[in-house]
This record gives C-alpha cells, sequence and structure tokens, in this order.
C-alpha cells in the first residue's frame, strides 16, 4: 500500500514518526520525510495506527 501525505495539514508534530519510525521522519526543520512510501507485510499495522493517530489528517494509505 501506498502513503500519501497531505503537506499543506501536515504540521510536523512527529506523532507518525513514534508510531512508525521506519516510514516516518520529522526533519530538523519541521518537514515530514518518508523514508518508504510504499509498505506491506508488519509493516502495515504501524503505518495504520499512524494514520488514525495523525493529529491534523494529513495521512491516508491507498492501493
Ligand atoms: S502525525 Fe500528522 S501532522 Fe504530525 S508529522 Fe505526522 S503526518 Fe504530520
Amino acid at each position: 500500500m501506498k502513503v500519501v501525505v497531505d503537506r499543506v495539514k501536515c504540521t510536523g508534530l512527529g506523532i507518525c514518526e513514534s508510531l512508525a519510525p521506519d516510514v516516518f521522519e520529522v526533519g530538523d526543520d519541521g518537514d515530514l520525510v518518508l523514508l518508504a512510501d510504499l509498505v506491506s507485510g508488519s509493516g502495515i499495522e504501524a503505518v495504520e495506527q499512524a494514520v488514525a493517530g495523525c493529529p491534523t489528517e494529513a495521512l491516508r494509505l491507498t492501493e
């Protein structure tokens, strides 16, 4: 599945990074970096938690 970030909504709080550090990283400048935009297998659960946990609803998973 593919991770999609709405850069307008993302405020760089980093909750996604704490839930799925293999996929999300907030840089020193506060910009979210996607370490991987395609996730599969055991990684999906953590990314689903990050999508649900993002306070600004900036994350989506698509097929
Ligand atoms: S949790 Fe949401 S708002 Fe915060 S850095 Fe991640 S995508 Fe951006």
